[in-house]
């Protein structure tokens, strides 16, 4: 955990990986780093110096700005997935897209209410990474679209063998899948059919790394050729919450919670060593514990003991390998490094927005004021709660982007109030909350998707 060290090795494959350490290698992480170090051979050594650079920026930060909570720096990216299908149940339908943009939000927002299996002792550096997906609402030619691409292929799979190798054909038209869209404006989700017949092993998921950090370039590593494929690639089965077609383990959609966390940098927690050089690899996080191996289960073990500072494995964490039934977070330092990461790699991907501090009241107090779900499906309810004095009321109006208040209604303090939003269009919103005096005195984003 202290030292920042990577294993890794251009002959380790996903199937004696498998045999070594007996866990199945659902993340293309290593293959896909392994494709990078082959455009970029010293690839690995900028990455530790990017993960060292991002925590030496996090360290010379007082202790209460480390707080990605004290952060007034929103990230908003929008996304588009592009459905592949060969048979009609890899067509997903909308609602289970739907649910896993709602389970990557409510992971990034830590709105999740997996937050309730986070350890006490991991429960104050669960953070908030302030990072939200939308839906693309314009294609790269200006037209109006869903955020949702779907295209017939004849490819019957896109595993390459029963091991779990697999193409990157679902990222090329011409080759059954799809191109990507502008992959410096969208985040390319790619959902397809990942399973081979009579499979061994199988990936879930994979994500391409961030490559070409500003002061990599006249230092040895080449630019990076192949960005047309960047973005996250997800088994149709494990997409969305509660999708029928899921293993067991994997129907709460946390693979691509995982596969994001990849995409915008993060290494697995156990750094990728295997059981022999395991304590000795770390993931450059200094906030999350070191552990040997992946986990796949929640036992919450403490496999590398730590000269200060032990803690168990984090299972709890996004990067682990527990992920669905275990994971409910990620680290303060995990979301400061996503952050650093788009404000240096992926400059062009997310809008930036700025919350509160161009509103003269002051900000209110965060626990004070919770609306959920958001986002929120088109036509669904969504429940307010407001911190106050009893008896007290407050004038909650719900505004859209162009100012318009487009509904109204006074709600009192303490008490759970269910608003209903049909009639309202998907967009963006704000729920601006006045008190009897007419200050705002709570102002929060509302997504109906
Ligand atoms: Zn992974």
């Amino acid at each position: 955990m202290k030292s920042i060290v990577l294993f890794f090795s251009l002959l380790i494959f996903v199937s004696h990986s498998n045999a070594q350490n007996n866990v199945q290698e659902i993340c293309g992480y290593k293959t896909e780093l392994e494709r990078v170090v082959k455009r970029q051979p010293n690839y690995l050594i900028y990455q530790n110096a990017l993960f060292e650079q991002a925590m030496q920026e996090f360290n010379s930060l007082s202790t209460a700005k480390r707080r990605i909570e004290a952060d007034t720096l929103y990230f908003e990216i929008p996304v588009v997935f592009h459905v592949l299908y060969n048979k009609t149940a890899e067509n997903l339908n909308d609602t289970c897209i739907y649910s896993q943009l709602r389970e990557l939000n409510n992971a990034f927002r830590k709105r999740n209410k997996d937050t309730s299996r986070i350890r006490a002792i991991f429960k104050p550096i669960a953070a908030d990474v302030k990072i939200q997906f939308v839906l693309a609402t314009t294609d790269p030619q200006g037209n109006a679209t869903s955020g949702i691409t779907r295209t017939y292929t004849n490819k019957t799979t896109f595993a390459a063998n029963q091991f779990g190798t697999y193409t990157t054909n679902m990222k090329y038209s011409a080759n059954g899948g799809k191109d990507a869209w502008d992959p410096t404006s969208y985040l390319n989700f790619w959902i397809c059919n990942m399973e081979f017949p009579n499979y061994i092993g199988i990936v879930y998921g994979f994500a391409t790394p961030p490559t070409n950090a500003p002061n990599w370039n006249g230092t040895g590593a080449t630019k990076d050729t192949n960005s047309m494929e960047s973005g996250v690639v997800l088994h149709y089965k494990i997409v969305g919450r509660s999708n029928p077609l899921a293993p067991v383990k994997y129907n709460e959609g946390k693979s691509a919670i995982h596969e994001v966390g990849h995409y915008l940098g993060l290494r697995h927690v156990w750094g990728d060593g295997n059981n022999t050089t395991g304590c000795t690899v770390d993931d450059g996080i200094f906030d999350t514990p070191n552990c040997k191996a992946q986990n796949a289960t929640c036992m919450g073990q403490n496999s590398c003991t730590d000269a200060s500072n032990d803690k168990p494995d984090q299972t709890e964490n996004y990067m682990d390998y527990a992920l669905d039934g275990c994971a409910g977070m990620y680290t303060q330092q995990q979301a400061f490094m996503m952050r650093f990461v788009l404000n240096k790699l992926r400059t062009g991907l997310p809008y930036r927005i700025i919350k509160y501090d161009t509103i003269a009241e002051p900000a209110a107090p965060v626990s004070g004021f919770k609306i959920y779900p958001n986002p929120l499906q088109e036509g669904n309810n969504f429940n307010v709660q407001i911190s106050g004095q009893n008896n007290e009321y407050f004038a909650t109006s719900i505004i859209d982007a162009t100012g318009k208040e487009v509904y109204q209604r006074s709600l009192m303090a303490n008490k759970v109030h269910s608003i209903e939003t049909s009639g309202l269009a998907q967009a963006i919103y704000f729920i601006v909350v006045r008190n009897s005096e007419g200050k705002i005195v709570y102002r929060e984003k509302l997504l109906i998707l």
